[in-house]
């Protein structure tokens, strides 16, 4: 099956790395993330001091990793990668932090799964350039200061809300990334398609896009499954029908649902009369665990305007009616 998720799949990161926009101009869409980004990095460069730090927010694949590794490209900096999960220990970021060479730029993903004791460490090497290396145990242990080079720290998070008030304060700039219009993720498929040589026709590109739930990540993921299909059933041309047919095989539909989000639409809306319905009820009767259908299907079913969670249950709007052919009976929530 294809995985309509935005987190990264083992095949999505053997080509993320050619995928991976290289400067500001190529990055596509975000115009506004853009525009203040390139004021932040020009007042920067030309006061020649490493500009603030830099929280980058929104849901996975939407390019924070991506937008990271610009910044330091376009200041002429190394960049350091790690993640929130990666610093359980304050010595392995005391390590990291002590290593830095002047104006680089130190990545960390997933920055609202830092241990305390890791983030604290981080309030001071953000605000002053220091650390406090603790030497020894118990009642002996001394902490001695220690300068670190000055450096732009870039933090990415899909919970921005799960940050704590110190360390969201230390961010002077904090970037919201949206979901990306159709226009712009045909956009992303033609970059990707000349990349990798994929011959991508205008109307391939927006029948693609338009199921590729705003999401750059999967857009390239479709892209290349249906240049399988291009290539194994067709004369390699990516059209609208090709897509069409590729997508077909997969199970993704016009709106970029796949399998089980039309069970739990059909169940909401077939089942149980449109709702309002628990989320246990509702997964058991599409045999997967409420957690699956709540973080995995839901996010997307509630974006897209089908579904929406009230506190007497799940209930499915006039949309999600229309998008399974049915209407929803006379004096229905939806
Ligand atoms: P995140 O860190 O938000 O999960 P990434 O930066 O890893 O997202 O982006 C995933 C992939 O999506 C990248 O490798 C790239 O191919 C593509 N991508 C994301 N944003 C853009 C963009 N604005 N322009 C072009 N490609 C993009």
């Amino acid at each position: 099956e294809l995985s309509l998720s935005p987190e990264p799949e083992p095949d999505d990161l053997l080509v993320e790395a050619s995928l991976r926009p290289k400067t500001l101009a190529e990055f596509v869409g975000q115009p506004r993330v853009r525009e203040q980004l390139e004021l932040v990095l020009e007042g920067a460069r030309r006061r020649g001091t490493p500009p603030d730090h830099v929280l980058l927010s929104g849901p996975p694949g939407l390019g924070k990793t991506s937008l990271s590794m610009i910044i330091a490209a376009e200041l002429g900096a190394q960049i350091r990668l790690t993640s929130g999960p990666a610093l359980e220990r304050p010595g392995d970021l005391a390590a990291m932090l002590s290593n830095l060479s002047p104006g680089d730029v130190l990545f960390i993903d997933e920055i609202h799964r830092i241990a305390r004791p890791a983030e604290e460490m981080l309030y001071l090497a953000m605000e002053d350039f220091r650390v406090d290396i603790v030497v020894g145990k118990g009642p002996g242990a001394t902490s001695i200061p220690l300068d670190i080079a000055p450096f732009t720290l870039v933090g990415a998070t899909t919970r921005a809300g799960a940050l704590t008030g110190p360390l969201r304060d230390r961010f002077g700039f904090t970037a919201h990334m949206e979901f990306y219009e159709p226009e712009d993720l045909e956009k992303v498929l033609r970059r990707a398609a000349k990349i990798l040589g994929i011959d991508l026709r205008p109307d391939g590109a927006a029948e693609i896009a338009a199921r590729s739930r705003g999401t750059p990540r999967i857009a390239n993921r479709l892209l290349r499954r249906v240049r399988d299909y291009a290539e194994v059933r067709a004369d390699g041309a990516v059209t609208r029908s090709v897509a069409r047919a590729a997508l077909a095989v997969y199970d993704v539909d016009e709106l970029g649902l796949d399998r089980l989000d039309r069970a739990v639409l059909s169940a909401l809306v077939r089942s149980f009369n449109g709702g309002p319905v628990g989320i246990s009820t509702l997964a058991v009767a599409v045999g997967e665990e409420p957690s699956t259908v709540e973080e995995v299907c839901e996010p997307y079913l509630v974006r897209a305007g089908m579904l929406a969670r009230t506190p007497r249950g799940r209930v499915a709007t006039a949309a999600a009616w229309a998008h399974l052919g049915a209407t929803p009976p006379p004096g229905s929530p939806a």
